[in-house]
């Protein structure tokens, strides 16, 4: 059974970049019928907070990529980590190394000072007729795994194709700390091995990783599975993405109205194709999904285009569920959606005008409420006489047999006749009449879904 997972440290937030991976293994697993395992690797005690791991939760939520398994914690698995580091040493692969802080200290300066890169000169290392030193009552051990010294580790990357690195520029990894607690390469193995995972997928700033994980995994009599490295998510001037400058948190990106699947649809296609298709949702994608159509190199973010795609969902997604969306942005904005019109009626005649969310909010506040008109909209289009005319339209629509668009519509040729004014003099007076701003649908619509009372009032001032 394929089985994948995603495994976010919990350090801050969901990150852009931790969602497109997450979303490459889900659909990966999708695609082979197999499953995708969340697991939290909280095990850097001071960077990892409650707050994140609820962030990491509440970002997956949002985005609505399901996890057939877990969320599986790090923090709860350290007995069985404890286990299997016992049976490293049991075997001979791993051993207890009592260098002192000051000797390490040493070492680190003689490095320095030759210029050269500090390595662990593995004087713990138990070899055949090796004598190792005296073990020092007042030190407390690491616990080294010992890396193959020559040769090379090698795998063939489902993304970058093959990667082997010289076992020489492998150090004899620490894999507990003195005070007994494993570290994040050796968990990370345990945790794959244990979970069955087939596939490893993951950003590329993990390569480095690898070969120390092969080693260990091999090691413990594990098959190896296969690893797909996913290139990084550049920022629009080509940088690595920051805090700072960019959206780099899903949260973010809900905040500026993207929807989900327009963000996974975006996502998808930054550093993945399938032809020209750019507009998809996320069971096209997981049929077309393949690791080997994944570019081996950075892409960069494009906002702009992240907004042509939230548009395109926008409208293909239903009244009723734009209407649930848009709801909790309406009081935000200190909109009061009453009964009628319908929440889900008036998306259907905005959602083909928007970008986003917010847009789509906005442009709900008239149909309740008239808005203010701005001054250079009236000093355009309104005036005494617009005034007056709008008074005696009122009468006529007060008139209208059937309360609907067609027949509303209907009035406006002979208005306009009786009047002697073009119909393109008619629309936006009516429009500021009825609600205060000329940037609305068709008018004839608007007004049928306001509805003749409020209509009427409206335009009547009272
Ligand atoms: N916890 C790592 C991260 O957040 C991912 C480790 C992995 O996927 O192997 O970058």
């Amino acid at each position: 059974m394929i089985r994948t997972r995603f495994a976010p440290s919990p350090t801050g937030f969901l990150h852009i970049g931790g969602v497109r991976t997450a979303l490459f293994s889900w659909a990966f697993a999708k695609k082979h019928h197999g499953q995708f395992v969340l697991r939290i690797e909280d095990t850097d005690l001071e960077r990892s907070t409650p707050e994140s791991v609820q962030a990491i939760l509440d970002g997956m939520h949002w985005v609505g990529l399901g996890y057939d398994e877990g969320p599986f914690y790090q923090t709860q698995r350290f007995e069985r980590y404890a286990e299997v580091l016992q049976q490293l040493v049991a075997g001979g692969h791993a051993y207890y190394d009592y260098t002192s802080k000051e000797e390490l200290d040493a070492l680190r300066a003689e490095a320095e000072a030759r210029g050269e890169h500090f390595w662990y000169d593995r004087r713990w290392r138990p070899e055949s007729g090796k004598t190792l030193p005296e073990i020092p009552a007042d030190v407390a051990p690491v616990v080294r795994f010992k890396m193959p010294l020559e040769g090379s580790t090698g795998w063939d990357d489902l993304v970058k194709g093959r990667i082997d690195i010289a076992n020489s520029e492998l150090d004899d990894l620490i894999i507990a700390r003195a005070d007994g607690s494993p570290t994040y390469n050796f968990c990370v193995v345990v945790d794959d091995f244990d979970m069955g995972i087939t596939q490893v997928i993951r950003g590329d700033d993990h390569v480095n990783n690898t070969p120390k994980q092969i080693n260990i995994l091999q090691a413990m009599g594990g098959a190896l599975p296969q690893y797909a490295h996913l290139p990084m998510i550049l920022n629009e001037a080509g940088a690595k993405m920051s805090k700072r400058r960019d959206a780099v948190s899903v949260v973010d990106y809900d905040r500026q109205g993207i929807l989900p699947v327009a963000l996974l649809n975006y996502l998808a296609r930054l550093g993945w194709g399938h032809g020209d298709d750019e507009f998809f949702d996320m069971a096209q994608f997981v049929a077309w999904f393949d690791l080997k159509d994944v570019s081996p190199s950075a892409s960069r973010f494009n906002q702009e285009k992240l907004l042509w795609l939230n548009a395109q969902h926008i409208k293909a997604t239903t009244n009723d569920a734009l209407a649930e969306l848009v709801r909790p942005r309406l009081a935000v904005r200190g909109i009061a959606a009453a009964e009628k019109p319908a929440l889900a009626d008036i998306m259907g005649l905005v959602k083909e005008r928007v970008q986003d969310l917010n847009q789509l909010a906005d442009e709900c506040a008239y149909f309740y409420a008239k808005a203010t008109p701005s001054e250079e909209e009236l000093a355009k289009h309104w005036s005494d006489e617009a005034a007056a005319r709008m008074l005696r339209f009122a009468d006529k629509l007060e008139g209208v047999a059937d309360w609907d668009a067609e027949s509303i519509h209907a009035l406006f040729k002979p208005f306009c006749a009786e009047e002697g004014i073009k119909m393109g003099q008619l629309g936006m007076p009516l429009r500021l009449a009825v609600c205060g701003t000329g940037k609305t649908p068709s008018v004839d619509a608007v007004l049928a879904l306001i509805g003749r009372e409020e209509v009427l009032r409206r335009m009547r001032g009272v």
